[in-house]
């Protein structure tokens, strides 16, 4: 007899519905797969909203563990972040208490050369968060009344994250990105308009310190017909990041003209000249032109490390979803088990170093090995494929190595 199939919901017949989808041992139609991602949507939102508790909030040991799976090294921002991620949760589900005791919240700025892996920590820990979230660049940022964006649209996007729920947003966390860009040059104000400096910093500010801000709710132009949003920052933790090129020379500048007295030596002798980013403090963020209230905003201030050779080569395997077991689930979807010689990745690490380019060569490097392979494996039947050194050695020394700077330098 055959099977009548129908939605193990509602009940109603195949040709009842629009669509019924099968799973192992029922079927769900439309409406009700519809329905049921109401259902979600609202549960997702209910502990959430209006003053309700945050459960089962992971640990800060349990966030590391997971950056642990996708970003190399890097441990004291982790821990910064990891922690500063559990406090926002905690002051959420307590902030109103009654006992005078007012959490009061901690934003951070992580301080890293470009392709350390600031973006990725973000982007990382925003797969396991329990709130709205959302990255903006400070790049796109001028003072009011100038081409560009505002300061408050910075939270359009955050608005957007939390599906356009106010409370919700009010909630979240916002990663500005490169906000060293709008640091003052110089150390003396500018006579001239000083488009992207003080003035956004002051805007910033504003955010920072919690405050009620009209939002453009689609964020970006400035349309005078628009209807802003209200929101309150209060409760919003932001997490700064930046590149801050040239900060190790003042950090050096700072250590050597502050290392005095009898113990000055011994001082000099321990610092880590290879990585001075570890000794950033406070002062190094002024003098390099942030305003004194804005570093005053951001109390948590961490590093990222240089990624050194041993560290590339990490990336290359070993994080969840690395360039190179991107490349073998590629390869594997078209039933072609692919390997690379131990000596490629070795190989590819050098000219990454050797190139400048950081981790982020590291993909564009492997791109460049890979392409002939990719274009042609998928029409010869074989089932194997290793990637020797001497034809890596070959990809990259015909490829033209302007391309590769290129490829890495807008990303
Ligand atoms: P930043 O924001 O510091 O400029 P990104 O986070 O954008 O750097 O890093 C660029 C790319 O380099 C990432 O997509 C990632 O593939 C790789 N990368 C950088 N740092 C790390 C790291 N510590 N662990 C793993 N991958 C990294």
């Amino acid at each position: 007899m055959a099977k009548i199939t129908k939605c193990s919901f509602c009940g109603r017949r195949e040709g009842e519905v629009n669509l019924l989808i099968y799973g192992i041992d029922g079927y769900i139609c439309d409406e009700c797969a519809e329905q049921a991602m109401e259902i979600i949507k609202e549960t997702r939102k209910s502990p959430k909203n209006g003053g309700g508790e945050l459960k089962n909030l992971p640990k800060p040991k349990e966030i590391k563990a997971y950056l642990d799976q996708y970003v190399i090294g890097q441990d004291a921002a982790k821990v910064a972040l990891s922690v500063a991620v559990y406090n926002h949760y905690k002051r959420l589900n307590h902030w109103e208490d009654a006992d005078g005791v007012e959490l009061e919240k901690s934003n951070i700025i992580m301080v890293g050369s470009t392709g350390t892996g600031k973006t990725l920590l973000a982007r990382t820990i925003a797969k396991m968060l329990l709130v709205p979230f959302a990255i903006v660049d400070a790049t796109v940022l001028t003072e009011a009344g100038y081409v560009g964006e505002d300061v408050e649209s910075l939270l359009a996007r955050l608005l957007q994250a939390a599906d356009g729920d106010v409370k919700l947003a009010e909630k979240g966390i916002v990663f500005i990105d490169e906000i060293d860009k709008i640091a003052r040059k110089g150390d003396n104000p500018s006579i001239t308009r000083d488009v992207s400096g003080e003035g956004v910093q002051q805007g910033l500010l504003k955010l920072l310190e919690g405050s009620v801000v009209n939002v453009p709710p689609q964020g970006g132009r400035k349309h005078p017909e628009q209807q802003f949003i209200a929101v309150d920052t209060r409760n919003i933790l932001f997490i700064c990041g930046g590149a801050f090129d040239g900060i190790e020379k003042r950090i050096a500048q700072r250590l050597n003209t502050h290392v005095v007295g009898f113990d000055a030596a011994r001082n000099v002798a321990k610092i880590d000249k290879s990585n001075m980013m570890q000794y950033i403090a406070p002062m190094d963020l002024k003098s390099f032109g942030l305003i004194p209230e804005i570093i005053g905003r951001l109390p948590i201030l961490t590093h990222l490390e240089p990624l050194d050779r041993k560290a590339l080569r990490s990336i290359l395997t070993e994080p969840k979803n690395s360039i190179v077991k991107q490349y073998i689930k590629m390869f594997a979807i078209d039933g072609v088990k692919l390997t690379f010689e131990e000596a490629v990745l070795d190989y590819v690490v050098d000219k990454a170093v050797e190139f400048g380019l950081g981790a982020r060569g590291l993909r564009s490097l492997i791109e460049v090995v890979m392409m002939k392979p990719m274009f042609e494996v998928p029409s010869t039947g074989v089932t194997e494929y290793v990637v020797t050194l001497e034809f890596a050695r070959q990809q990259v020394e015909n490829a033209n190595m302007a391309v590769l700077k290129e490829s890495t330098e807008d990303k």
